[in-house]
Parts: C-alpha cells; structure tokens; sequence
C-alpha cells in the first residue's frame, strides 16, 4: 500500500514536473531570432552583423525555410559591388555556410566573403584602450599568474589579468548583441526543482539536507541560458 501510495505520487509528482518543464521550454525561434543568431555571431570575437554592415551598403538579412530546413539570407551592396550570402541553421543558434555570390558569380568557398569582412573589420575596428588584447593590466594581487597564496586568484577570477572594460574583452570595438532569453522570459529558470519540489530540502536517510539538483535554489535552471546551473536569464551567443 505504502509502496503503491509512493509510485502514485512519483507519478504525478513527474507529470506535473515535466509540464511545467516543457510549458517553460516551448518557446518557437523566430525569424528574427534567426536573424540574431546570424548577425551575432562572433568569430574571433567579432560578430557577423558587425563586419558585413560595416564593409557593405543597404544590408539587408531575411530567413526562409524549404520544408523544414531554414535559411538565412544576407543580401546587399551596390550595383557592381554587391552580395547574395546564403546560410543553413542547423539549431537555434548554429548555422552553415551555403553560398554565396559576388556581383552575380557564385563564389568557391562560401564563407570567404564573410571572413574577409570579419578580417577588415578587426584591423579597422581594434580596440584602443588595451591595444587589441582584450585585457589591460595583469592583476596586481596575483602578478598576472592566476595564482595567490596557493590558490586561484580572488581578484581576476584566476585568468591573471583585468577585462578591458571598453571593449568587454573582446579586443575590437563591436555592438553587444546580449538580450532576455525568451525561452524563460529573461528569468534564468524553467520552474520548481522536481526533485525538492521547491522546499530547497530533501530528506535522505532521515536527514535534511540541501536539494543536490538545485543546490538550494529550489529552481531548475533554464537548459537554454543557463545550463550551468546558475540562472542567467539573457542570451549572449558567440
Ligand atoms: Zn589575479
Ligand atoms: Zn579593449
Ligand atoms: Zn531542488
Ligand atoms: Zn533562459
């Protein structure tokens, strides 16, 4: 009966969970969101969006699907000077090259337009404050070595060294495309911790002791922003 009674509450208690996990999860990525996901991306810390509307005119990013794959497309310049880009997502957040065409002629490699504006755009756009590095000084607490009194530096977070405030660490000066996770609304969580149902505590082997799966939070963490168990709530991209 006890053991009957305990897998009826399992059950239900599961149910509930699970609901409310995926009501939470069940965002649908728009084409804007795409179009983020596009412009946003950063390689070698210089987003997409930054270097292609920086080396062309009337820039313009669209997305269309061909059953259910989805396309993105960046299109723009002059008349004999312009570009067609065309890119496949393949998750909300990654996508391929296709290709690509330069004054109407299909390009080789389908990515050597975007690299080549990536390229121009960090030699034009670098940071002045930290000379491109990406950081100022060497953190005075642990001499740059990450390292203070045995153990990993409190002051710089063990990297040895302070961000450049001006250009967020990057070492080029870009736009910040961080914005509110719609798949939590901006919250970081995706609901109760199903594990201690909220009470921050559970009990094992007739001791309470802190809940293991969220740590005392009594939430479970958004998979998207926040996989890491620290609710972040915005989406960053890189
Ligand atoms: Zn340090
Ligand atoms: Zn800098
Ligand atoms: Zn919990
Ligand atoms: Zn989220």
């Amino acid at each position: 009966m006890k053991g009957m009674l305990a897998t009826l509450l399992c059950l239900l208690f599961c149910l509930t969970s699970t609901a409310s996990a995926l009501a939470a999860q069940d965002y649908e990525w728009t084409a804007d969101d795409y179009i983020w996901t596009m412009r946003s991306k950063r390689v070698n810390g210089v987003p997409i969006g930054d270097a292609i509307e920086d080396a062309f005119a009337n820039v313009e990013w669209s997305v269309t699907t061909d059953g259910t794959d989805v396309y993105g497309v960046c299109e723009g310049g002059v008349p004999g000077d312009d570009f067609f880009l065309l890119v496949r997502f393949t998750s909300e957040f990654s996508f391929e090259f296709v290709a690509c065409q330069r004054n109407g002629r299909e390009q080789e490699n389908p990515s050597q337009l975007t690299l080549e504006a990536l390229q121009a755009y960090a030699q034009s756009h670098r940071c002045a404050a930290c000379a491109g590095l990406g950081y100022t000084d060497a953190c005075m607490n642990c001499a740059g070595s990450g390292f203070a009194f045995g153990k990993q530096c409190l002051a710089c977070g063990g990297s040895g060294r302070y961000f450049c405030k001006a250009c967020r660490g990057f070492g080029v000066m870009t736009n910040d495309y961080t914005r509110a996770c719609p798949f939590c609304d901006g919250t970081g969580t995706s609901g109760t911790c199903p594990t201690c149902g909220g009470s921050l505590y559970v009990l094992q082997s007739g001791m309470l002791l802190l809940c293991p799966d969220c740590t005392g939070s009594g939430v479970t963490t958004c998979s998207v922003c926040s996989p890491g168990g620290i609710a972040l709530g915005y989406l960053a991209n890189s």
